[in-house]
């Protein structure tokens, strides 16, 4: 069970909570001017992130208003919480450092703003890099 802290009402329990689905996806600026193809991509197609994902939730049953949350999908760590309308915060780990030893070595880190493991492929998620689970599921 997650413990998300509402920026109105403080730390409440998940089931206080829906989720909205993915964070920061905009309205087209000219929708008339959209082919079929574009605004079935705008109204259906979401990023299936594996790691740090940014994501709307609602207070359902408490104060009824809409944040954002910056939650790793694997761990279901809570990174950040953060207003409507505001950017999506670049995290760093404390872990993570710029690590200038290896220069021109092939990385993913940071492609999706979540903490890299230089030199692993997409989806190779270290077991070691693993935070502490703090939910039971989904
Ligand atoms: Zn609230």
């Amino acid at each position: 069970m997650l413990l998300i802290s509402c920026p109105n009402c403080g730390p409440r329990d998940e089931t206080e909570f829906h989720y909205g689905g993915q964070a920061h996806v905009a309205y087209p600026e000219s929708p008339n001017d959209l082919t079929d193809r574009q605004w079935a991509e705008y109204l259906f197609y979401r990023e299936n992130t594996k790691g740090t994902f940014a994501e709307r939730w609602v207070h359902s049953t408490g104060c009824r208003q809409w944040f954002n949350m910056l939650r790793d999908t694997v761990s279901y760590e809570i990174h950040s919480i953060y207003g409507m309308g505001q950017p999506r915060p670049d995290i760093k780990s404390p872990g993570q450092s710029s690590e200038p030893d290896q220069p021109g070595e092939f990385t993913q880190a940071g492609e999706f703003g979540q903490a890299g493991e230089p030199g692993l492929a997409p989806g190779a998620a270290s077991p070691t890099a693993t935070t502490p689970i703090s939910s039971e599921g989904v």
